[in-house]
C-alpha cells in the first residue's frame, strides 16, 4: 500500500505490511511454483500471461492485511468483508483485474471492485476497498516476478518489463553507477538510461534534478516534456543498493517538494489528473 502525505507516521505500518507482502511471496512461490518461460518479451510478460493465483492463500493475505489495518484504525474494518466472500468472488476479483483494458493496476482494482460490487458489500469506500485488495494481491506479482523477470540488462523500456507498470522510483547502484529503476508493483528492478524520461523517453542532458539540501542523496528526476517525475537514490557510495519499496515510503518529503512544484508521479501516467495517493 502506498504512502499518504502524512507519511512519516505511517512508517512502521509500511513496514508491517511489506513483511507480510514478503512473506506471503515466498509462501507463493513454494506453493506455485511456476517454471521460467524463456520466449522474448514484446511489451511486457503479463501481458499475454496471467499470475498463479490461490483464492485460500489470497483470503489469509487478507486477513493478515485486515488485522494490521484494524490494529492501526479501528474503523477499517475489512474482515467483515474478507469473511462474506466466497472463493469464487476472490477468483473473479484477480481474473477481473487482469483482463481490464486499463493498464494501471490501481485504476484497474478499483475497476474490478466496483465491476464485482463488493463495495455495495462494505461501508468502505470503493478505493480504499481496491487499495486493501491490490495490496493483498501484490504477493502473487511479486512472487511471479521472481520466478519471471529477465535478468541481465536486455530491458530498456521506462516500464517494468513483467507487469507493465511504471516506476515510481529507482537507485544509482554501487560500483558502475547505473541507474536502476524498480517496479512500485512486482519489484522488478532493471537498469535504465540516466539521461532518459520512462515516461516521454524525451533524452535531454541531464534531466533536472531537484533536492533538499539536507538530504542531497535522495533527489528527484523531473521531466519537463511531460511533467512526471521519479525519485532516485544515489548508492554509488554505498554498499549496496537499496530497498526501493522502503525508500518510497521514506522519501515522501519528495513527492511534496514535486507535487508542489505541479509534477505527477511516474508510477501512474495513465492517471492523468489523479493526485498521489
Ligand atoms: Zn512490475
Ligand atoms: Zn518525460
Amino acid at each position: 500500500m502506498k504512502a499518504e502525505l502524512s507519511g512519516a507516521s505511517l512508517m512502521p505500518l509500511l513496514r508491517q505490511i511489506l513483511n507480510v507482502q514478503r512473506e506471503f511471496r515466498d509462501l507463493v512461490i513454494a506453493e506455485l511454483p511456476l517454471r521460467k518461460k524463456t520466449s522474448t518479451i514484446q511489451n511486457y510478460i503479463l501481458e499475454c500471461e496471467r499470475i498463479l493465483f490461490s483464492p485460500r492463500l489470497f483470503r489469509e493475505i487478507c486477513i493478515r492485511l485486515a488485522s494490521l489495518m484494524a490494529s492501526h484504525n479501528r474503523e477499517t474494518d475489512f474482515i467483515t468483508l474478507i469473511f462474506s466472500l466466497e472463493d469464487s468472488t476472490l477468483e473473479a476479483l484477480a481474473t477481473t483485474v487482469q483482463s481490464c483494458l486499463e493498464p494501471d493496476l490501481v485504476a484497474a482494482m478499483e475497476i474490478a471492485v466496483r465491476e464485482l460490487r463488493l463495495h455495495k458489500l462494505s461501508p468502505l469506500d470503493p478505493s480504499l476497498l481496491a487499495e486493501f485488495f491490490l495490496a493483498a494481491i501484490v504477493p502473487f506479482y511479486t512472487a511471479y516476478a521472481r520466478q519471471q523477470a529477465p535478468v541481465g540488462e536486455d530491458w530498456y523500456r521506462g516500464w517494468c518489463p513483467v507487469c507493465g507498470q511504471y516506476p515510481v522510483n529507482g537507485y544509482n547502484r554501487p560500483g558502475d553507477g547505473r541507474r536502476i529503476l524498480g517496479c512500485w508493483m512486482c519489484e522488478t528492478e532493471w537498469s535504465f538510461s540516466r539521461l532518459t524520461c520512462p515516461i516521454c523517453s524525451s533524452n535531454q542532458e541531464g534531466q533536472l534534478m531537484l533536492f533538499l539540501e539536507e538530504d542531497p542523496l535522495r533527489r528527484l528526476q523531473v521531466c519537463d516534456d511531460c511533467g512526471y517525475y521519479v525519485k532516485i537514490t544515489d548508492c554509488t557510495q554505498a554498499q549496496t543498493g537499496c530497498d526501493l519499496q522502503l525508500e518510497n515510503a521514506e522519501t515522501v518529503f519528495l513527492d511534496i517538494l514535486a507535487q508542489r512544484k505541479g509534477y505527477r508521479p511516474a508510477s501512474h501516467p495513465h492517471r492523468l489528473t489523479r493526485e498521489m495517493r
